[in-house]
């Protein structure tokens, strides 16, 4: 970009809304040193308890942030009380229940452990952080108006929600924006995105309430943060409680009647029924969601991007949303920085919608939509009032297949065509896309130590009693483990050639670190595995040509 173009924009990245996601790709950009502008509707972060359930994979954004300890300061639930969940049949004391969504099980497989906290303290803690970083720039009580862009750039008008509307109309320039205004996003629309919608066509309640009674009454499933009961009248949508804090607030949400209105149903009856006891209920908050998925069919409109609920939004079974919307910054936050610190092809702009929409596609068909069937025809097919032997039977086996669910919810980018699964060496760097073509890339996958090209890289102790983790870069890291040193300066020699930053972590192929199966693992500044090899001496050619496709030169 030249310099008269730039002096231009008012920033280099424009972000449209400040929830978690776009606060995240702030801190993700602002770290890189990229300019950018966050424009973020509302002063405070809105105080509903939504986005409580995070992942591990999302703590470790959090750490790379530098916001993992503060996150953790700010929850409100003990973490000796563990933040399990649990799945009743009935009513939430009903006798059939079983452990559900253990995402510790997943544990070993990440640098961080999962954590749980209401959504409002998150953005809380990434405002602190987003706050630090001179080269971000939030203004915080506008809206977003309108969106345009040109082949030079997208221009914004923003108007301050206090003023009045009209004399307060500015205008921002920058490279690029990227659309993390949530589920109704004007960016997406102006940008011409269209998007997939499947309706369930529920009409789902929002209730957050106080009742200590309720504390009391769970104190039979100790360790437990969120309780899905499933009731053979809702074929399979689930009355869903949540702990906001430990042994007062709660969150629940469940299907109501279409027409339902916060003054013509009785949400404490509801209450009740769900759990199958009276207790003590005061309200402070009642609201209303649709349920239904919507998937944008492309995250990129030319230098427009959209990330979060306003790429994918959906109901939150699972605990999908915040989780997913987070991912996507990793994703296009170090590509755009890539692409704007001139040493990545602009192409690699492509792979976002490439990677992260198909995963979401996944999550979507492979995980939430599916465990809504499996539960309707869970409660379709058995009652412990028709054959209780074989109903406590299928329960059991529900429990199990619970744990598999966990396993399986492993994102991975098999097949993107910036992820090398095996390179013949040649001068045409087409040749190992057109390898990969049998693969996508998708939200199912398995949590393995070994590493593997397009997966998430699992933790690894060095022979120094270092993490790996400890020693990743912000660019790409290339970890030799027993590597031939020529073949180590090829790498060292062509990354300084291609101008790509690329830390290189040496070590012997011994101890923990074997697990990974590979004397080479190339590692992408998200923490994918890029490419990996086998062979601890590589052809003279083979490290241009690896990173050459890893920074983003693919053919289409
Ligand atoms: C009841 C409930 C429970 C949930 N539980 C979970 C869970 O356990 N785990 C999970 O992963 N997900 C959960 N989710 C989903 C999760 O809350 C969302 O996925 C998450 O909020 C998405 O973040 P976002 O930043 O993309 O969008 P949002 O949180 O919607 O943020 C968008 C931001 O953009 C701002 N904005 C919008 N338009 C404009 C404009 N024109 N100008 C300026 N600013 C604008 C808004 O003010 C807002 O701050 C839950 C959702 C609900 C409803």
């Amino acid at each position: 970009m030249t310099q008269s173009k730039k002096s231009q924009y008012n920033a280099d990245v424009l972000i449209v809304g400040g929830g978690p996601v776009g606060m995240g790709l702030a801190i993700e950009l602002g770290q890189r040193g990229v300019k950018c502008l966050v424009v973020e509707r509302y002063v405070k972060p809105q105080p509903i308890p939504k986005g409580q359930n995070l992942t591990q994979r999302t703590l470790e954004h959090m750490h790379v942030w530098g916001t993992e300890k503060q996150l953790r300061a700010a929850r409100t639930i003990p973490p000796e009380y563990g933040i399990g969940g649990l799945t009743a049949y009935g009513t939430l004391l009903s006798p059939h229940a079983h452990d559900w969504l253990q995402r510790d099980l997943v544990k070993p497989y990440y640098y961080t452990a999962n954590e749980r906290l209401p959504q409002y303290a998150t953005e809380e803690v990434l405002r602190e952080r987003v706050a630090q970083l001179p080269s971000v720039e939030v203004l915080y009580g506008f809206d977003a108006e309108t969106i345009e862009q040109d082949e030079e750039g997208v221009t914004l008008t923003v108007t301050e929600r206090t003023a009045d509307k009209s004399s307060a109309l500015q205008v921002v320039r920058a490279a690029y924006a990227v659309g993390c205004d949530g589920s109704g996003s004007r960016v997406r629309q102006q940008a011409g995105i269209t998007q997939t919608l499947t309706s369930h066509d529920r009409k789902m309640v929002l209730l957050v309430f106080r009742s200590t009674q309720l504390h009391e009454l769970l104190k039979r499933y100790p360790g437990k943060s969120f309780y899905n009961v499933l009731h053979p009248d809702l074929k399979g949508y689930w009355k869903f409680f949540g702990r906001v804090d430990l042994g007062n607030t709660w969150f629940f949400h469940a299907p109501v009647p279409a027409g339902t209105t916060a003054d013509n149903f009785d949400f404490r009856a509801y209450l009740h029924e769900s759990v199958g006891a009276e207790f003590e209920v005061d309200f402070e908050y009642i609201g209303f969601w649709d349920l239904r998925f919507a998937l944008a069919d492309n995250y990129r409109a030319g230098r427009i991007f959209v990330a979060g609920d306003a790429a994918h939004s959906h109901p939150p079974y699972g605990g999908y949303g915040i989780n997913s919307g987070l991912e996507d910054v990793r994703n296009i936050g170090w590509k755009l920085a890539a692409v704007l610190e001139g040493w990545a092809d602009a192409k690699l702009l492509d792979s976002y919608d490439a990677e992260r929409r198909l995963v979401f596609r996944s999550t979507i068909d492979d995980f939430i939509a599916k465990s809504i069937k499996s539960d309707g025809d869970f409660l379709e097919a058995y009652s412990p009032d028709r054959d209780l032997q074989a109903f406590e039977l299928a329960l059991k086996e529900r429990a199990s297949g619970a744990v598999s669910e966990v396993h399986a919810f492993e994102p991975n980018y098999e097949g993107s065509p910036i992820i090398l699964h095996s390179v013949v060496e040649s001068t045409d760097v087409a040749l190992s896309v057109a390898q990969t073509s049998q693969r996508h890339p998708s939200a199912k996958g398995n949590h393995r130590f070994e590493a593997n090209a397009g997966h998430h890289l699992a933790p690894a102790t060095l022979s120094s009693g270092q993490n790996v983790f400890e020693k990743l870069g912000s660019g790409f890291t290339l970890l030799a483990l027993g590597a031939h040193a020529d073949s180590v300066d090829a790498f060292r020699v062509a990354a300084k050639e291609m101008n790509v930053p690329l830390t290189i972590v040496e070590d012997s192929f011994e101890g923990e670190v074997k697990r990974y199966q590979a004397h080479f693992v190339l590692i992408r500044p998200d923490h994918f595995v890029a490419w990996t090899s086998a062979d601890a001496q590589l052809s003279t050619h083979l490290p241009k040509q690896v990173l050459t496709l890893a920074r983003g030169a693919f053919k289409n």
